[in-house]
């Protein structure tokens, strides 16, 4: 037998097509990429990021902080700190345990791990939070989407209870608000669902500062729900970091297909002081709220254009039929950035989404659109 160290060095090896397709999953081979555009040079309103900075003497005392870090150790394995701020910033319950994660998308991962894989099956309302889908697919785990009612985006009860007795779910996702359709679920059919759900259900509320809704007091009603956040879409994007709040023999047992580390130096440094100054956070967040209701004014006044209620950071809207994508090309053309969405079909055949930006990038992006109508 020749070994790969006995071969000429230097010469460039391309895998063969064969091989790559034999061993690669034929689930992950199916997936496309999660595709993410490049924004430079565009106002960016298509990912639901906050699109205010911090004052300069806050970034002073940021850049103080960074000074007193040891890149050259390990970060803290349990993000101690970290976790005593996050507790108290988001008032969390004290008997509730809390995992934290690269993003909210690795803590989807994690639980998906730790109660997924083959032979199980995870399931959500659609259309919803694509991680779902696609972190199912990477852990082997089946899917299920159960649509949501056409009008309004509410659940569909009794397909949940159809798919919930069918499929008998592992986790059920319901992204609380939603996303891409911005409307909160009728709380009291989520408490339904965690009472007769078998396994965990697991409330997404990515965009709980957009909002006065949660159910983070349902944790302790419910020995099978979870809730997760994320810093993402309050003004921390950068930092990836997510955290999942339960019941602590749940997440005890999550908690050990987390790898180590998984929360960088930087980021635990640099949530605990932006959360040290929270109130500047959720004064950008009450902004962006209340020009979410003077954009959803504008949009509804386009003609052809219906906008859906949202109590997110972002709008979905349709367009006139069969425009969503030369609408969607023009605009790129003005140089706004925002989501199509409308490839999807179904229920969000012609829509796109933008997200509320600053009230010059909303005013651009409406100046654009109202050309292109
Ligand atoms: C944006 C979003 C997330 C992702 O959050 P990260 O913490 O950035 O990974 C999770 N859930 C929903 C519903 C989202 O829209």
């Amino acid at each position: 037998m020749r070994l790969a160290h006995e071969r000429e060095t230097g010469s460039t090896v391309k895998p063969s097509r064969e091989k790559v397709q034999r061993w690669v999953r034929p689930e992950i081979r199916a997936l496309s990429a999660y595709h993410v555009p490049d924004a430079s040079g565009l106002v960016k309103l298509d990912a639901m990021e906050n699109p205010y900075g911090w004052p300069q003497e806050l970034v002073g005392a940021w850049l103080g902080r960074l000074r007193r870090v040891s890149l050259n150790r390990y970060p803290d394995p349990e993000a101690g700190g970290l976790k005593r701020r996050l507790r108290q910033a988001f008032v969390l319950p004290d008997e509730a345990g809390l995992v934290l994660g690269n993003g909210s998308d690795e803590l989807i991962q994690m639980l998906a791990m730790a109660v997924g894989g083959p032979g199980r099956a995870v399931l959500a309302p659609e259309p919803t939070f694509v991680m779902y889908r696609m972190i199912a697919a990477f852990t082997g785990t089946a899917y299920a989407g159960v649509p949501l009612h056409s009008e309004g985006f509410g659940l569909d009860m009794d397909a949940m209870a159809a798919a919930l007795e069918r499929h008998r779910p592992a986790l059920v996702f319901l992204a609380y608000p939603n996303n891409p359709t911005g409307n909160l679920f009728d709380a009291a059919e989520v408490r339904a669902l965690a009472e007769c759900a078998p396994g965990l259900v697991v409330v997404d509320e990515a965009y709980c500062a957009f909002t006065e809704a949660s159910l983070l007091e349902a944790v302790a009603e419910y020995d099978n729900l979870l809730v997760l956040r994320t810093v993402s879409k309050i003004g921390l994007a950068g930092l990836r970091l997510g955290m999942l709040v339960g019941p602590p023999a749940w997440l005890e047992e999550v908690d050990k297909v987390r790898l180590p580390y998984n929360i960088n130096v930087l980021t635990q440094v640099s949530a605990e002081f932006a959360l040290e100054h929270k109130a500047v956070l959720d004064e950008q967040s009450a902004r962006i709220r209340a020009d979410r209701e003077a954009l959803f004014e504008a949009l509804a006044a386009l003609p052809g254009v219906e906008p859906f209620p949202s109590r997110a950071n972002f709008i979905l809207f349709r367009a006139p039929r069969g425009r969503a994508n030369a609408l969607f090309q023009g605009l790129l053309e003005a140089g706004v950035l925002i989501k199509n969405l409308s490839g999807a079909g179904g229920a969000l055949a012609d829509c796109l989404r933008v997200t509320v930006g600053r009230p010059e990038e909303n005013a651009r992006f409406l100046e654009a659109l109202r050309a292109l109508l």
